[in-house]
C-alpha cells in the first residue's frame, strides 16, 4: 500500500483537519482475477473519517483511481482501486475508526457504546459533528453539545 499526503487543510472553526491523500502504486491487481494492470481510465475521490487527533476531527479526501482489467476472460472490465489496510470498499470511515467503534459497541452494548464512542470523539460520519467536551483542551470552544447527546 502506497499512499501519499499531498496537502492538508485545517478548519479551526469546525475543528477539522482534512488530508488530501493520493494512491501512488503504479500497478494494482484486479480484485477478481488478480491480473496486474496500470491502465487508468478515470479517477474518483472518497471521503473517509479517521480517528480524531486531539480536538480535531480527521477527514481524508482519498483520491483513488479506476483501472481497466486487461485479462480478456475476466468478467470485471473496470474496477476501483482497493485500500484493504485503510478502509473497506465504499466505507465512509477508516478501518481503525470502525474497529474502535465496534469495540465500544461490543464492550458496552448499543446505546452505551455509542455514548462512549461519542464521548471519545469518534465520529460515525462526516455529517455528525464531534461532541463538545470530547477530545482535548480546545474542545470547549466548539460550542454546546449536539442535539442527540444526553
Ligand atoms: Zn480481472
Amino acid at each position: 500500500m502506497t499512499l501519499s499526503v499531498q496537502g492538508w487543510h485545517l478548519d479551526e472553526t469546525a475543528a477539522q483537519l482534512t488530508l488530501q491523500v493520493t494512491a501512488t502504486r503504479p500497478r494494482v491487481c484486479c480484485p477478481l482475477c488478480q491480473t496486474p494492470t496500470s491502465r487508468v481510465p478515470s479517477r474518483y475521490t472518497r471521503t473517509l473519517t479517521d480517528l480524531p487527533w486531539g480536538p480535531y476531527t480527521i477527514r481524508w479526501q482519498l483520491h483513488g483511481r479506476k483501472f481497466f482489467c486487461d485479462h480478456p476472460a475476466c468478467a470485471r472490465q473496470i474496477f476501483t482501486e482497493r485500500f484493504p489496510t485503510v478502509a473497506a470498499p465504499w466505507a465512509r470511515r477508516t478501518l481503525r475508526l470502525a474497529e474502535r467503534l465496534r469495540a465500544c459497541g461490543l464492550a458496552l452494548g448499543g446505546e452505551m457504546g455509542a455514548r462512549l464512542g461519542h464521548r471519545l470523539g469518534l465520529r460515525t460520519s462526516p455529517s455528525h459533528p464531534a461532541p463538545a467536551g470530547a477530545g482535548g483542551p480546545d474542545a470547549a470552544r466548539r460550542g454546546p453539545p449536539s442535539a442527540g447527546r444526553r
